[in-house]
């Protein structure tokens, strides 16, 4: 029997057989390794990655034109070449898996490229990376349908929100790995999905396919193939589903209002359209937070513009006029899109990040646009931006939803001039937060981004522990500082971080002004009991709300 700890992420007891899901290499997970059936899969791949390209062959001719679309030639001509090829059937040869032979054939030939005395040459490197990453993707894809049947714990090193997205999520008992902390974003999916899970956990992930484990959230531990007493003393402290304690459900139906009087929202962070139901079963008064980057993860592609109105549409519906913040794509990091083709990074989360991305990829961004203003007359919908340090960003964004609102009416397409605000989640935007007030409808504060970048404490690390201290006085004195530039401009500040969970600081929050707090729809009720008796007087500048 081996053990485990971690730190808890999603509290739950739970025992089953282990899956390590491939998410790193895209080697198979523990099958026997057979070279006629990697073949066999790398011409399917080969076909596949044809059809993909000359699909976006024939998209960017239309849009851009066909010398544009040229810049897929060389993906294309690759796929045909007979030494590519015959380097990949050598890897296999030589015992790898379809998508490392593609990978490392490509690797190859881009270091060939790179050190020619061309320029032109040289810059044909990042096509051989895009195609090979459109191989691995394709191989990957293949192999990500052999999930086990029954339900299963899902234990790796790094499970990235996309590995999560593309499982059965309702086969996972339980999620155990190595990276991770209770502000990263895979956390907050297991959290939002309310799937059991621990991270920071030490594990030899690689010899752990196939055995049983029984998994302690509560308790921070797991065990490897756990014996009969350990499994019966574990289990036996597993409680019937909570039900919602009496007391709390008073509040389903009340506004949280202060015993001074104060109004506060309080709202569910949300990342699928269905969670909108869950989150009014449990009194949200709105949606503070739409997470919509989970619709973009785990894909071959961008979702389409009518794909993401649906989305949109179910939400503001379900919704019933009540607030819905959608923050715009905060893909990048953690939360990579390998279909955007982007170069590699040596500190994503310091690199093309959240609007950063949008900004340098128009076409994609106004998709989301479209799709957002189009699903705006079904509801109270509102937008925000994520990861802005700058007040260009702010004007670029608000000019590009012009254009968008503006070639919607003209389509003869109704939209509504919603309102547009912004995440405060770099200490830049904090510091910059009576600037930004006159450009923004209203703020919300993430806590998670502001805790890593103002202490200098990556979010994804378990290890960092005290050091990634969302309690540090240097975050709340940003906190403080961006609800008073808020209310000097009267706008809404809200803040949507894992912070608005602990309600250990609620009372401060409410003293230094926050308008509205929003948090997993499990939390909501017991934060508006906090709000209803909170004595805390408010006497900073008081905000009309708008909502
Ligand atoms: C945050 O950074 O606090 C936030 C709410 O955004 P995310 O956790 O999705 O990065
Ligand atoms: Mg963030």
């Amino acid at each position: 029997m081996l053990k485990g700890n971690g730190i808890c992420i999603h509290p739950g007891i739970t025992c089953g057989r282990i899956f390590v899901p491939d998410t790193a290499s895209c080697a198979p997970a523990c099958t026997p390794w057979d070279p006629a059936a990697e073949k066999a899969q790398l011409q399917q791949a080969l076909q596949a990655a044809k059809a993909q390209l000359s699909q976006l062959i024939e998209e960017t001719t239309a849009s851009l034109g066909e010398n544009n679309a040229r810049i897929f030639d060389m993906q294309l001509l690759m796929l045909e070449d007979a030494s590519f090829l015959s380097h990949i059937d050598a890897q296999i040869d030589n015992g790898k898996s379809a998508a490392e032979a593609a990978k490392e054939a490509a690797d190859g030939f881009a270091a060939q490229f790179a050190a020619l005395d061309d320029d032109y040459m040289k810059a044909r490197c990042a096509d051989i990376q895009d195609l090979s990453q459109r191989l691995v993707r394709i191989l990957c894809r293949a192999r990500a349908q052999a999930f086990p049947d029954e339900p299963f714990i899902v234990a790796a090193r790094d499970l990235t929100p996309s590995d999560t997205v593309r499982m059965p999520r309702e086969r996972i008992l339980a999620i155990v790995t190595h990276s991770g902390s209770i502000t990263s974003h895979a956390a907050i999916l297991a959290r939002s999905l309310g799937i059991p899970a621990l991270a920071g956990c030490d594990l030899p992930f690689d010899r752990l396919q196939g055995r049983e484990m029984l998994v302690d959230c509560e308790s921070g531990s797991c065990w490897v193939d756990p014996d009969e007493a350990t499994k019966a003393r574990i289990l036996s402290k597993r409680q019937p589903e909570k039900e919602t304690q009496p007391e709390l459900l008073i509040y389903k139906d009340r506004p949280a209002v202060t015993k001074s009087g104060r109004r506060i929202g309080v709202y569910a962070n949300i990342a699928f359209p269905e969670e909108a139901r869950t989150a009014l079963l449990h009194g949200a008064e709105g949606i503070g937070l739409m997470r919509s980057e989970f619709l973009y993860l785990g894909r071959e592609d961008a979702p389409t513009e009518d794909e993401l109105f649906c989305a949109y549409r179910t939400v503001a519906e379900c919704m019933q006029g009540r607030c819905v913040i959608i923050r715009t794509l905060d893909a990048g990091a953690d939360k990579a899109l390998p279909y955007l083709g982007l170069e590699k990074e040596e500190n994503p989360a310091l690199g093309l990040r959240g609007v950063r991305i949008c900004l340098a990829n128009h076409a994609l961004f106004r998709t989301q646009l479209r799709a957002i203003y189009r699903a705006s007359c079904y509801g109270n919908l509102w937008m925000m931006f994520p990861l802005i340090s700058s007040v260009w960003e702010v004007q670029q964004v608000r000019s590009l939803c012009r254009q968008v609102r503006q070639e919607l009416m003209h389509e003869g397409i109704a939209c509504r001039d919603i309102p547009l605000g912004i995440m405060v989640e770099t200490p830049a935007a904090a510091l910059i937060s009576d600037a930004l007030a006159r450009h923004a409808d209203f703020f919300s504060v993430g806590t998670n981004d502001l805790t890593q970048y103002t202490l200098a404490a990556d979010r994804q690390n378990a290890a960092l522990g005290r050091y990634a201290d969302a309690h540090h006085p240097a975050v709340f004195r940003l906190l403080a500082m961006v609800a008073e530039n808020a209310h000097r401009a009267h706008i809404p500040v809200g803040l949507c971080g894992t912070l608005s969970s602990d309600f250990s600081v609620t009372q401060q929050l409410l003293q230094m002004g926050f308008d509205e707090l929003s948090t997993v729809p499990e939390h909501i009720l017991p934060l508006k009991k906090i709000i209803c008796e909170s004595e805390v007087p408010y006497e900073g500048i008081p905000v009309c709300d708008p909502r």
